[in-house]
């Protein structure tokens, strides 16, 4: 079962010039890379090679959670972004955004409100609840991981990730996340995983690597 990370799901410059090139280099040839390799020492090629990226994530703890969590938020986040991607949701979720939040414009304010707040590193996610839709932020490498927080997206508010584009305006980095790069069909294509009766290791790999079921 060993696992690499997954491919960029576009080339580096795609996202430009929303998010550069060289941004999307360090990014992810060495922050996200280097979570891996941190990874590998940390536990050796032998655990990574009998278990899921998953299940690593799910039973450990200390530097080894961090890494491995770090390198699944990070296959999420990649995929919770596409060339030519904002605009709006489309039905179902759309309906639910507006019902959750009170419409699409106060859904991108509170994302950008929370996303900012958040002091020092982490992320901020649009998750499903049981019942309905929710934002949220989580501290360093933590992630929604229980049975009732699906995550439909994230993005990334380490200072790496936007720096070099954006310099310390992480607010206008998060609004351009949701005009020009947010990928809403696979948000959408998660949100249909809400309530999947399987186990959680399953589920959170069909949800990073946007394998249907
Ligand atoms: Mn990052």
């Amino acid at each position: 079962m060993d696992f690499d990370l997954l491919p960029l799901p576009y080339p580096q410059p795609a996202l430009e010039p929303y998010l550069g090139r060289e941004t999307l280099h360090y990014h992810y040839d060495k922050h996200h890379a280097g979570y891996l390799a941190k990874l590998r020492e940390l536990v050796g090629s032998t655990a990574v090679a009998l278990h899921t990226l998953e299940e690593i994530v799910l039973l450990s703890d200390d530097d080894v959670f961090e890494n491995a969590a770090q390198v699944w938020n990070h296959d999420f986040y990649w995929r919770s972004m596409r060339p030519g991607g904002g605009g709006e949701p489309p039905e179902p979720l759309r309906g639910a955004i507006e019902r959750a939040f009170g419409g699409i414009d106060a859904f991108h304010e509170r994302f950008v409100e929370r996303g900012t707040q958040l002091f020092g590193s982490g992320w901020v996610w649009l998750v499903a609840g049981r019942d309905r839709l929710r934002i949220e932020t989580t501290a360093d490498a933590d992630l929604p991981l229980t049975q009732d927080r699906v995550p439909l997206l994230c993005a990334d508010v380490w200072e790496h990730a936007y720096y070099l584009d954006y310099r310390n305006d992480r607010r206008r980095y998060l609004a351009t996340f949701l005009e020009h790069l947010v990928d809403w069909e696979s948000a959408a294509s998660r949100w249909k995983t809400v309530g999947a009766d399987e186990p959680m290791a399953v589920r959170m790999e069909r949800l990073r690597t946007g394998e249907s079921r």
